[in-house]
């Protein structure tokens, strides 16, 4: 039997359990298969950051298999069109006939799978697809009276929240630890040489420097057992306080933990930049390395939740609307396959005329070589004389992260202020997030740029200077992260005037709220205008 894990499947989940359950009952081996696709990559704006935490989590994930006698199996394949061959002959010359494999929503994705089972079913392959990605499958959800999905978040939250807690027994249910295989495995002349495949520690054209791939390995550690410490800090705030080490509060006693959550104070905290308010796990749901399954259950445990309900379960229900915002997103992206073609879900406004416009195709396609605009490398480097928003392009550069406030203030500002098209901004987070994910980061674009489902209105265009003032109110943010303005104090951090930032040798702004608000406005209000 193999199972096919796929770039965000990286530890174990229903099809790898599914896998070892079927080759248990065969008595025969198990097999896990990677495909690298680096054409995939490069269509899919896939960062080299995102790469090589994908091979970080390999290598662990190679050793902890081995450790089970379950080989690892790493290939190349190019072009990605020939994958679903490929992987095909491999199965031949392995003998296998059942494939296991999670699905995968994109449609690259989709259409690929939908070539391996045609191909498989004359050789008699079987293929074996499971939901793993959200908690409530996307297609269960789904408007009664049209009986279509939903384009609205708050009725499909509350349809989750009803099904969840109708059946939380269900979704309380983890897959089952996979199984090892018999040790002999090793000695097989067919799967022996599998073992000695090893996870290269980079994939060419998607290198990191040395100093980043450093950074990135402290920032975020690869491994199940790295994300689960991280929920657990998350959860606890006396152990959060501590560096990375052997924490768990359930130690403690749960009853403790419970009572020094950071969790709890979410629902006020969590717009907050300037704190460490959220849980940071973002990264390692986007590769898999956590289910949300098991965060939700390790949740729901912890503090003896029997009914889920947003507004009394304190910081916990407000945190899980969010994590309803990543299931909501990912049902959007399987019911409405336009999303990932690079297409505004409001179609009404495909005729905005932006400053430098991507057709979809464009902006589905391989990264344009031509410079960027003046205002666009600003953007990108942090240099576009907003504290806030450069602040938050510095952390992204750096980090490969950053606060869900902040991300929205600079989508806001991208596309409201500068006029630029959603799906540049889109490409560049794509290309620089450690946490990229297709269906949430399109979702946040999407609704920045107010052309996606539920999105915010054209009209409310965020002010930069008051949404500053908001989310880091201490001015921590943006002094940590824009150097320049370190001695500024006050409303001036937020709003330096023209002798502050030309004083300290600060960019002054690009443009400024009043005009950029008429311009976004009036090509909004008629399509097509400029
Ligand atoms: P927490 O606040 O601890 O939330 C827990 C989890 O809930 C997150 O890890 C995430 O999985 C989910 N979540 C939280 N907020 C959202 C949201 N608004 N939409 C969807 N899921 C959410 N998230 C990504 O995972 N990948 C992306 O590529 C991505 N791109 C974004 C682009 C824009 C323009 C915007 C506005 C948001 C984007 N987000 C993306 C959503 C959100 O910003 C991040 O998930 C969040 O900041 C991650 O931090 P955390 O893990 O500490 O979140």
């Amino acid at each position: 039997v193999v199972y096919w894990m796929r770039m965000h499947d990286l530890r174990n989940n229903r099809a790898f359990s599914n896998a070892c359950e079927q080759a248990r009952r065969d008595e025969i081996p198990v097999i896990v298969l990677f495909v690298f696709s680096p054409q995939d990559y490069i269509a899919h704006d896939r960062g080299a950051r995102k790469i090589d935490f994908t091979l970080r989590n390999l290598a662990i994930l190679k050793k902890t298999l081995a450790d089970m006698d379950i080989p690892l199996h790493t290939v190349t394949y190019v072009p990605r069109k020939k994958i679903p061959e490929k992987v095909l002959n491999l199965l031949g010359s392995l003998g296998c006939k059942r494939l296991y494999a999670n699905i995968e929503y994109e449609v690259d994705e989709l259409r690929r799978d939908i070539k391996l089972c045609e191909l498989a079913l004359p050789q008699r392959v079987q293929i074996n697809l499971s939901h793993n990605k959200a908690i409530v499958e996307p297609g269960v959800i789904f408007a009664p009276s049209s009986g279509k999905p939903y384009a609205v978040y708050s009725p499909y939250k509350k349809q989750w929240l009803k099904i969840v807690n109708d059946k939380l027994e269900h979704y309380l249910e983890e897959a089952a630890d996979p199984t090892a295989n018999d040790p002999s495995v090793r000695e097989s002349e067919t799967f022996g040489p599998l073992f000695e495949t090893e996870i290269p520690s980079s994939i060419p054209g998607f290198e990191l420097d040395d100093a980043d791939k450093t950074k990135m390995t402290e920032v975020w550690p690869a491994g199940e057992s790295a994300a689960r410490e991280i929920l657990l800090r998350f959860l606890n705030t006396k152990a959060r306080t501590s560096q990375l080490g052997p924490v768990n509060p359930l130690a403690d006693g749960a009853e403790d933990a419970a009572k020094h959550n950071r969790v709890v104070k979410y629902g006020g905290d969590r717009d907050r930049a300037d704190k460490d308010t959220t849980s940071r796990l973002s990264p390692y749901f986007s590769s898999g390395v956590i289910s949300v399954r098991e965060v939700f259950r390790t949740t729901m445990r912890l503090f003896d939740i029997k009914k889920i309900d947003v507004n009394s379960n304190a910081g916990v229900g407000t945190w899980f609307s969010e994590i309803i915002w990543r299931d909501f997103y990912t049902d959007v992206l399987a019911s409405f396959p336009r999303v990932s073609m690079g297409r505004p879900f409001q179609e009404k406004f495909s005729a905005v005329v932006w400053e430098n416009h991507q057709s979809p195709e464009e902006s589905r396609g391989p990264a344009s070589k031509d410079s960027d605009s003046e205002a666009l490398s600003r953007w990108k480097q942090g240099k576009t004389g907003v504290p806030i928003v450069d602040a938050a392009m510095r952390c992204i550069k750096e980090m490969g992260w950053v606060h869900n406030r902040p991300r929205m203030i600079v989508a806001m500002y991208l596309t409201k202020h500068l006029m630029i098209d959603w799906r540049v901004g889109e490409r560049y987070f794509m290309e620089n997030l450690i946490d990229g994910d297709l269906a949430s980061n399109d979702g946040g674009w999407q609704w920045s740029a107010s052309t996606g489902v539920d999105p915010c209105p054209y009209f409310r265009i965020f002010n930069p200077h008051s949404q500053s003032t908001k989310t880091d109110p201490s001015g921590d943010f943006i002094r940590y992260w824009v150097p320049e303005l370190s001695k500024v104090r006050g409303p001036d951090l937020h709003t330096p005037s023209t002798s502050i930032v030309d004083k300290l040798k600060y960019p002054r702004p690009i443009i400024e709220h009043k005009e950029a608000r008429e311009r976004a406005m009036r090509r909004f209000k008629n399509p097509g205008s400029t």
